[in-house]
């Protein structure tokens, strides 16, 4: 039986790595709602009708992967080869994207209804197929397959952002609504599966890092990183900020409480993504002082054992 000794391994990645993003991001750190305080400045709106799906794909999808690619050569051949096969939704098939080998473009499996959320779920599964081309059909290791996915989704946002008010908007509230799940649900698991290590692997666990990591690569500087972890393959992982990001933590703090806040506090002002837009205004010591609370609170109100 595959267990979280084995997922540890297969990422190259310690417990207490994961331990500490976990305890960061319950902190707010990287901003978890991300986009609540940012509103479009789009004044036209894209005129695509999102329940045609080749509309979505050929217009929404495929060109917020272009641009977020810097109109690399090669982006938009590749997604107009990849393959779709709709699943009804009484299948209750969970979306996914089948490598058939080398030579052979992916296959996207998805249910479309014409919904933001579907669009959500096009971008992410577009990005999983990009990511099985560029790495020359190499698989990555699961988080960082999922940390791509979520970057594709972002930069479809990110895009609508730009572009349409309106679908803006929808799109911004199917990501808030999810990180529910993505983050606080499965990020609850795989706390407990961390405390004991013998727990059977879920794939469900490899969300809340990816996830948080996604939006870590999302709003760092450059864009020189993307390419170069889309097509890593199997050494994936180090393409990933995990240690920087379990590195805000004190070293041998009880409640990780970021010992590089000057950082933090410029990321989230320089980038506005954040929805506790008071943080700006504030001066360090306050926003110190508040954090230890957060953290103190989100310890109080999910803490479900030892954390090492
Ligand atoms: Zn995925």
């Amino acid at each position: 039986m595959y267990k979280i000794t084995d997922w540890l391994e297969k990422h190259r990645v310690s417990a207490k790595t994961i331990q500490d993003i976990i305890v960061l991001s319950r902190a707010g750190f990287p901003a978890v709602t991300s986009y609540s305080a940012t509103r479009s400045s789009a004044t036209e709106n894209l005129a695509v009708e999102i329940s045609c799906f080749e509309q979505s794909y050929h217009k929404i999808v495929v060109p917020a992967l272009e641009h977020a690619f810097k109109n690399q050569e090669g982006i938009s051949t590749i997604c107009a080869d990849i393959q779709f096969h709709r699943s009804s939704r009484a299948s209750q098939t969970r979306p996914c994207t089948i490598d058939n080998g080398k030579n052979t473009p992916p296959t996207i499996v998805m249910d479309w209804e014409g919904t933001p959320g579907n669009l959500i779920c096009l971008a992410h599964e577009t990005a999983h197929a990009l990511q099985i081309i560029l790495s020359n059909h190499a698989l990555m290791p699961p988080i960082a397959r999922e940390t791509c996915a979520f970057l594709g989704e972002l930069f479809l946002i990110d895009y609508a952002r730009h572009r349409d008010a309106n679908l803006y908007e929808q799109l911004r509230q199917v990501w808030d609504w999810e990180n529910e799940t993505y983050l606080a649900t499965y990020r609850n698991e795989l706390t407990l599966a961390l405390n004991d290590q013998q727990t059977p692997y879920h794939y469900n666990l490899n969300y809340p890092i990816a996830r948080l990591a996604a939006m870590e690569l999302f709003r760092s500087e450059g864009s020189n990183w993307l390419n170069k972890l889309f097509s890593s393959g199997a050494n994936a992982m180090k393409f990933l900020p995990l240690k920087a990001m379990a590195g805000k933590t004190m070293p041998g703090g009880q409640c990780g409480a970021p010992v590089d806040i000057y950082r933090s506090v410029g990321t989230i002002v320089l980038l506005h993504i954040n929805n506790e837009d008071y943080y700006m205004n504030d001066n360090i010591g306050s926003y110190q002082d508040r954090l230890n609370q957060l953290v103190k609170n989100s310890f109080e109100h999910h803490h479900h054992g030892p954390i090492q």
